[in-house]
């Protein structure tokens, strides 16, 4: 019998980056249960105590880690303790950005010379040919010597890299046995300290090739599909299990959801189990990059959940064909986001910062070009020099490119007396972006985020509208007034950017080496350094600064109108901005619900009455988009109350363990603040 461990550990000093169930792991361990069944023992780890409680006295005979960017010091550190443990252990990683060219491969293997074999690309097969050998009784170094398919190796006597030829791959994904209906997946459902969230492989590849992705690749440009049976069967049993966990999002593994055929078999196999248990409510997936029309279909179907996320990460023409990348037509992207509203759906896109060619102007340019279409939520991510993609190589040519380094959010832990912390490297500065631009954008990214993205003002962003203002504008301007504002508004802009500075370091040694002392360490403990900042500062913008925040929202919003050529007096802006603020003031501090106990209570008992001049709740309801003006009402006053299902779901958050919590509210904050 081999005994085989799979594991895809993540950190939980502060919750979990991943709240998912380990699903890459699941498919190799059950396709390696397929092929051997009576001669191994597959189990799977993602939490470093569960992994320790067992291997003792089970000692493992092979050991596969995934490797991503949030737990590669992790996993490696781990797999060194299991060597230590277990010295004729043979130790196998694998993930999306384990080192492909032959230095990195090389340093890799200097500083892990514990790891055997890297498996380059999908794990399945070349995981199960490993196995194969093993059982019939090589060592790992035979295997290593084997150059098998798909795996990469290093000789440490000629000190030179041993790399298998390219290896098959899955043809159907359900050749692989689905880990949750075989059980292999049982224990993460009843993992008790977090609840994870199910994760589905609805197709695998893409046949785009952006080089920032390791997707790229042509061993990815065919898709390969799941069955509709097997997805119907895996959602109902998530329908099962996690009706009532409003809060539990469904997440697929799918590039392009919407785009092809097989996605709306599956959206009506979603909307199937979201009518019998009232779940998922949120799903994550991104979508496609053509075909609009498939996937309006798609988003039409689905009761629930889906955020339009049509990523463009810019709209500059040569920035495009330096990455190559090809985005949905822009003519697309407006149908599309026309028809997320049409269906009551909020639209998402991604832009990424300091994008080879890219300079200033031109990526302010897109900004504006993506706000002003619409788009309801804008996430702007600085660029990762990730290991397994092509731009890993195409920026190794550019050596005036400013690298940093800094910790990825929340991502650490100290095991024993080991400090270990997992970091990326990313783009500050390019030949035609400098560090300046880097730090003013990254301001402006934190504004977007927190008066744009979190929907809760999209009443006063319609109003805007429909006067004619660029919301683009506004929101520049309401980053120039909160620089001078000298408020708490102010000072979280302020602390947001020195700590835009302060997680940057020069290389990893000079980052570990600061982490590692104990002072410092303890403030990535308390959430004082380490942390996503856009999701931490405008989670405290909320908490802790709603009221200085949306006075700045609509004294910006007031200023635009009285200066634009619109018809409406000074006085009746001042009535609608006053309009504006009651209505916020009760309907979206979402602080409130969480930081008073009493809150809740308080206004079931005493419903609070809300007086307007403008029927803004009644005239926000409407598709027609007529004038907010004309909403002028005497009809009588609104009172506040909660249904039973949004009490349902505060209740829910509000008992979770204060990690878990955060990490809800930080999601709910950056686009479901509605729902509250
Ligand atoms: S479309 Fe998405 S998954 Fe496909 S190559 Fe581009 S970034 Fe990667």
């Amino acid at each position: 019998m081999l005994n085989i461990a799979l594991c895809d550990f993540n950190h939980t000093t502060i919750g979990i980056h991943t709240e998912t169930m380990p699903l890459a792991i699941g498919l190799i361990g059950s396709y390696i249960i397929k092929n051997y069944s009576d001669n191994v023992d597959v189990r799977l780890f993602k939490f470093e105590d569960d992994f320790f409680h067992e291997i003792d006295t089970w000692k493992p005979d092979l050991m596969g880690i995934s490797l991503y960017a949030w737990n590669t010091s992790l996993g490696l550190h781990m797999a060194q303790i299991a060597k230590n443990k277990f010295p004729n252990i043979t130790l196998v990683a694998g993930g999306p950005n384990i080192p492909i060219g032959n230095e990195e491969t090389i340093e890799f293997f200097k500083n892990s010379p514990f790891i055997d074999l890297l498996i380059n690309k999908d794990g399945e097969i070349p995981f199960s040919t490993i196995v194969s050998k093993l059982l019939l009784g090589h060592s790992s170094k035979d295997i290593i010597d084997d150059r098998l398919p798909s795996t990469i190796a290093f000789h440490t006597k000629s000190q030179t890299v041993l790399r298998g030829e390219k290896g098959d791959k899955i043809k159907i994904l359900d050749e692989v046995p689905s880990p949750y209906l075989t059980g292999l997946m049982d224990k993460f459902f009843k993992y008790k300290k977090q609840t994870l969230a199910p994760f589905i492989e609805t197709n695998r590849g893409c046949p785009y090739a952006c080089t920032f992705c390791h997707t790229a690749d042509t061993y990815y440009n065919k898709p390969q599909w799941a069955s509709t049976e097997r997805l119907q069967q895996e959602m109902e049993m998530f329908g099962h299990y996690y009706s009532g966990h409003h809060d539990v999002r469904l997440f697929l593994a799918d590039n392009n959801f919407g785009m092809f055929k097989q996605d709306y078999d599956f959206a009506k196999t979603v909307r199937k189990i979201q009518e019998k248990y009232n779940w998922p409510r949120y799903i994550d997936v991104t979508t496609g990059k053509s075909r609009p029309e498939n996937i309006v279909k798609v988003i039409n179907e689905l009761k629930w959940g889906l955020v339009t996320g049509a990523s463009m990460q810019t709209l500059t023409e040569d920035v495009l064909k330096n990455i190559s990348r090809k985005n949905l037509k822009y003519k697309d992207y407006l149908y599309l986001q026309e028809q997320s509203k049409k269906h009551d759906r909020i639209s998402a896109t991604e832009l990424i910062l300091c994008l080879p060619g890219e300079t200033f102007d031109s990526f302010l340019k897109t900004i504006k070009q993506v706000i002003d279409s619409g788009i309801e939520q804008l996430i702007i991510y600085t660029l990762m020099n990730l290991n397994g993609t092509p731009l890993y190589d195409q920026l190794k040519k550019t050596p005036e490119i400013i690298y940093k380094y800094r910790i990825v959010p929340r991502q650490f832990s100290k095991l024993g007396s080991n400090y270990i912390f997992d970091t990326e490297e990313v783009v500050v500065q390019t030949p035609t972006f400098s560090y300046e631009d880097y730090l003013e954008t990254r301001g402006l990214a934190f504004v977007i985020q927190t008066i744009y993205n979190d929907s809760n003002f999209p009443e006063l962003i319609n109003f805007l509208r429909e006067n004619n203002i660029s919301i683009y504008d506004w929101l520049v301007e309401i980053h120039s007034k909160i620089k001078l504002l000298g408020n708490i508004a102010s000072e979280q802009l302020s602390s947001f950017l020195w700590e835009t500075e302060q997680e940057l370091w020069e290389s990893e040694e000079e980052l570990q080496n600061y982490y590692s002392q104990d002072q410092n360490y303890n403030k990535l403990i308390s959430g004082e350094l380490g942390c996503n900042l856009l999701s931490k500062y405008t989670y405290l913008s909320r908490f802790h600064g709603f009221k200085p925040w949306l006075e700045v929202t609509l004294d910006s919003a007031k200023l635009l109108l009285i200066n634009s050529r619109n018809s409406l007096s000074k006085k009746k802006i001042e009535t609608l901005m006053q309009d504006f603020s009651t209505f916020y003031t009760h309907s979206r501090d979402i602080g409130r619900l969480f930081k008073d106990d009493n809150f809740l209570a308080s206004i079931q008992k005493e419903p609070p009455i809300i007086k307007l001049t403008y029927d803004i709740p009644s005239w926000s309801t409407k598709t027609d988009r007529s004038s907010l003006i004309k909403f002028q009402q005497n009809h009588g006053n609104y009172s506040m109350h909660y249904s039973e299902e949004q009490l349902t779901n505060i209740q829910t958050i509000a008992s979770q363990d204060p990690n878990e919590q955060s990490v809800k509210l930080q999601y709910i904050i950056k686009g479901h603040t509605r729902d509250f």
